[in-house]
């Protein structure tokens, strides 16, 4: 075998060559952290990994000894394009969870409901089209929106989502400026970043605006049932039918079988299933086989308990940290899901201090990489999934540190230099 390196290689050489949508390809923050946080003297609360580690793996071993058993070579064929038919089924039930009532036919089995995001914006979004999302947003979402050339126009937010009349304003504006808004995207339960969960109320609202102004409404849902006590109100999905859905089973089982699905409207779903067909032919058979397999046969749902378990101890220590050791920073409290956002003391840029942090051996994801308009410097994001309660609290112990120096040279600053 031969080492290839790419040391010495031009990478400027088909700068020309590329399409116009190329140019947006950039390193995410939270790509380029991925090198930095593998060092295990880093405590991690970048990355939004789940933690597998609750999972037992027998579960794993079980469902794909059932799934060769059961299904033979068909589990490694290839499938329909639209996905497996007894999984869309299975995927019926767990919707129905969340109040949605669907049909098989309207489900489409996707590579993660990142692969699904990738497929509607490839349907919707031309060059200069108006996306609305929640500010902050997920950043794989903004880095699609962007692929596509779209403007991502940023709709704010508090404690209970996505503000209806901040929607309204935004609506009317863009109108106004004969602007095409294609559709708006939101993460409505414990969100990445801000962990916040749209309040019941207000859902209606934000659907009846959209009907109103011919707005698709792109539901992105992977963290809805990780809820610590509470239930998350009903999907906006169940109280209409054209809001587009996105669920996912990286949180719920693993996401290294990468298997996610979209409940199109009726309307929506043949166009998705040609786009998918066109894109990668068919989603993994072989994935989705074990996940029926597991849904089938293993108690999931004890499993998820299990992981909203995890998760609630997690977010208890990362919250206690932070009234420990940064009493005076708003941080939001979720009641599910991975995240904290955490609003910095005014100065302070989430960006230029990641070195810093790194430096102390802790890092997190700069508030910036959730805005599609490079604000958000004042915010950063904590997850705490991956990591142990103690590790979560020794990383908000460091970063402590980092941002009270801070503090200390911006006041020292502004006084002159004179402690
Ligand atoms: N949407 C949101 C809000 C996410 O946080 C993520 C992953 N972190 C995804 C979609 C993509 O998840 P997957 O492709 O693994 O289903």
């Amino acid at each position: 075998m031969t080492n290839s390196t790419s040391k010495g290689t031009n990478f400027d050489i088909w700068l020309d060559s590329y399409a116009s949508r190329a140019h947006s390809l950039s390193v995410s923050e939270v790509r380029a952290l991925f090198a930095v946080v593998s060092r295990p003297e880093v405590v991690s609360l970048a990355g939004g990994m789940p933690y597998v580690h609750a999972l037992p793996k027998e579960l794993i071993t079980e469902a794909f000894e059932k799934s060769m058993s059961t299904r033979g070579d068909l589990a490694i064929q290839y499938s329909g394009g639209q996905g497996d038919l007894k999984l869309r089924d299975q995927v019926r039930e767990l919707m129905a969870l969340e109040g949605i009532k669907s049909s098989v036919e309207d489900i489409v089995m996707t590579t993660g409901s990142q692969h699904g995001l990738e497929l509607i914006s490839g349907l919707f979004l031309d060059k200069d089209d108006v996306v609305l999302a929640e500010g902050p947003s997920y950043v794989g979402a903004i880095g699609i929106f962007r692929h596509y050339e779209a403007h991502i126009e940023h709709v704010e937010t508090d404690h209970d989502g996505l503000q209806p009349e901040a929607l309204k304003e935004a609506i009317t504006r863009l109108k106004a400026q004969g602007r095409k808004i294609k559709f708006l995207y939101l993460v409505p339960n414990f969100a990445n970043p801000s962990g916040v969960t749209l309040a019941a109320k207000r859902r209606a609202k934000i659907l009846d605006l959209c009907r109103k102004n011919g707005i698709l409404v792109l539901e992105d849902n992977p963290y809805g049932l990780l809820y610590f006590d509470k239930k998350v109100p009903d999907a906006l999905r169940s109280m209409d039918d054209n809001v587009i859905y996105l669920g996912s089973f990286s949180k719920i089982l693993a996401p290294g079988f990468r298997v996610g699905y979209v409940l199109a409207p009726p309307a929506i779903r043949e166009k998705l299933v040609l786009a998918q067909e066109s894109a990668i032919l068919c989603p993994s058979m072989f994935s989705q086989s074990m996940i029926s397999e597991y849904l089938d046969s293993a108690d999931w749902q004890g499993q998820i308990d299990t992981f909203r378990g995890v998760y609630r101890e997690r977010k208890d220590a990362a919250l206690e940290a932070m009234a420990e050791y940064l009493p005076k920073l708003s941080t939001t409290h979720p009641d599910g899901g991975f995240y904290l956002w955490i609003t910095l003391p005014e100065g302070i840029d989430s960006k230029a201090m990641l070195p810093l942090a790194v430096k102390e051996l802790v890092a997190y994801t700069p508030g910036t990489a959730f805005y599609g308009d490079g604000t958000g410097q004042d915010k950063l994001r904590i997850c705490y999934s991956f990591p142990t309660p103690e590790n979560i609290k020794v990383g908000i112990k460091r970063l402590a540190n980092v941002i009270n120096l801070q503090t200390e040279l911006l006041d020292t600053f502004a006084k002159g230099g004179k402690k």
